[in-house]
């Protein structure tokens, strides 16, 4: 027997974060019927609480992503809800004369992407940006970068998809994905049942367990997200005129940043070797708003497993040891947070073995800028036919065990 629900949908999206906002948003503009479901509010998880910046790397992918990003955030900056969208300065600084000249190269990389390089001495920031206390070796200034705030950002992108005639159905869960010979029917909700001829799960960090959820079907291959794990300090007003988010030259690339977040074995777990500190580098976004975020810090971590508590004083003490100025900054409160992260830190878009159901997650480090543009491209690519983007850096077949063909239907 089918199933039934009474106000049947084209397109069930689970997950009000970024990455299921800007897909309903780029669904319901194409005409589709959305029902958006989130367990919680919207952006209530890492999509509300992150440090807000959007800037270059040394990844062809990740600048393209970035520049695709911002022209969709111009789109929406105008519209009825604000979040804080301004371009802004990117310095990069480097705490000792070792780490700098080790930077050389990866700075490089970064030009050659076409983004704009000027180099800085510490005896320049330091005589010109006196209250601010820099005790760096150098740096260097890139001329694209963007901060938002990141809550109304997801708001944005919700406000947008409503206005598009979806729905978004906050505080209800979607526990279950249903399918029957092959193709989805929808999805079990706290609310019932919802038919659709199209389910994406775009639930962050919930997305493997989702995904185990489905029933009808043979199970679907796993989807290796772990939990790049990281602490924010929210400062209040600022009393020094901060000009570029700040960051210090020691953040690895998303690859590198991807495979080391494995959280390994029971065997690990029960060592307690999953505690360890991870990646650390001072991260600093002056917003909008007149205060800042500050982190920044990468831990592997379980989902739910809290661990690394030491980690704010950890960035606090590293933050006044590159920038003296900063240990006068009043402090609002602190939080952790949970990037859900694939091995290679990219994200992935595309369609599953289910005819119907596709995947829109792994946003790692990079969600508010790589989000809009992934479900640009995927809503392209489910529109057109195409079933997912052209882009196997992007698409699950890159995944253990998501080589195999999958059916192709056009929803045109
Ligand atoms: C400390 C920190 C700093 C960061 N800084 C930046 C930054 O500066 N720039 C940047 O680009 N990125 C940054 N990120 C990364 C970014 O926050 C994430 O990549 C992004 O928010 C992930 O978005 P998402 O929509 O996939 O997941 P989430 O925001 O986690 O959203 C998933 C949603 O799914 C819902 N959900 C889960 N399961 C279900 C279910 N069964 N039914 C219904 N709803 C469900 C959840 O309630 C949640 O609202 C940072 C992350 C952290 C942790």
């Amino acid at each position: 027997m089918a199933i039934r629900s009474e106000r049947p949908t084209d397109a069930v999206i689970i997950g009000a974060g970024i990455a299921g906002c800007t897909l309903a948003y780029e669904l319901a503009t194409r005409g589709l019927g959305v029902t958006v479901y989130d367990q919680g509010p919207i952006a209530a998880e890492s999509s509300g609480r992150n440090t807000g910046t959007l800037f270059s790397g040394p990844q062809a992918e990740v600048v393209r992503l970035l520049l695709a990003c911002a022209e969709i955030y111009d789109e929406l900056a105008d519209g009825p809800v604000k979040f804080g969208w301004r371009r802004i300065d990117h310095l990069l600084i480097a705490g000792d004369d070792a780490r700098l000249e080790a930077t050389t190269g990866l700075v490089g990389r970064i030009a050659a992407l076409g983004i704009g390089v000027q180099p800085v001495s510490g005896q320049e920031l330091a005589r010109d940006f006196p209250q601010l206390g820099f005790e760096v070796a150098g740096g260097f200034v890139l001329d694209t970068a963007w901060s938002l705030e990141p809550l109304m950002a997801t708001h944005a992108f919700a406000h947008a998809a409503r206005e598009a005639g979806a729905r978004i159905r906050t505080g209800c869960r979607v526990a279950q994905i249903m399918a029957r010979g092959g193709k989805v029917e929808g999805v079990l909700t706290d609310d019932g049942i919802a038919a659709a001829d199209l389910v994406f799960a775009a639930n962050g960090m919930w997305l493997p367990e989702t995904l185990r959820r489905v029933v009808g079907d043979d199970p679907l291959p796993r989807i290796p997200l772990t939990a790049g794990r990281g602490w924010i300090i929210q400062t209040g007003p600022l009393d020094i005129h901060v000009p570029w988010m700040i960051e210090e030259l020691s953040w690895p690339d998303q690859t590198d940043l991807g495979r080391s977040m494995d959280v390994g074995k029971l065997s690990d777990v029960a060592e307690r070797r999953d505690d360890g500190p991870g990646i650390e580098a001072v991260c600093f976004n002056p917003m909008q708003s007149g205060s800042a975020r500050l982190g920044a810090s990468v831990s592997p971590a379980m989902r739910d497993l809290v661990r690394n508590t030491d980690m704010p004083a950890r960035i606090a003490r590293r933050a006044i040891g590159l920038v003296k100025g900063f240990a006068s900054l009043n402090i609002e409160n602190a939080w952790l947070g949970n990037r859900p992260m694939l091995p290679d830190g990219l994200p992935v878009a595309g369609r599953t073995p289910l005819d119907g159901l596709y995947v829109h997650g792994g946003l790692g480090s990079i969600g508010m800028h790589s989000g809009p543009a992934t479900a640009r491209w995927l809503a392209d690519a489910v529109a057109g036919g195409a079933g997912e983007p052209d882009l196997p850096w992007l698409t699950p077949a890159r995944l253990p065990g998501w080589e195999r063909p999958v059916a192709q239907r056009a929803i045109a």
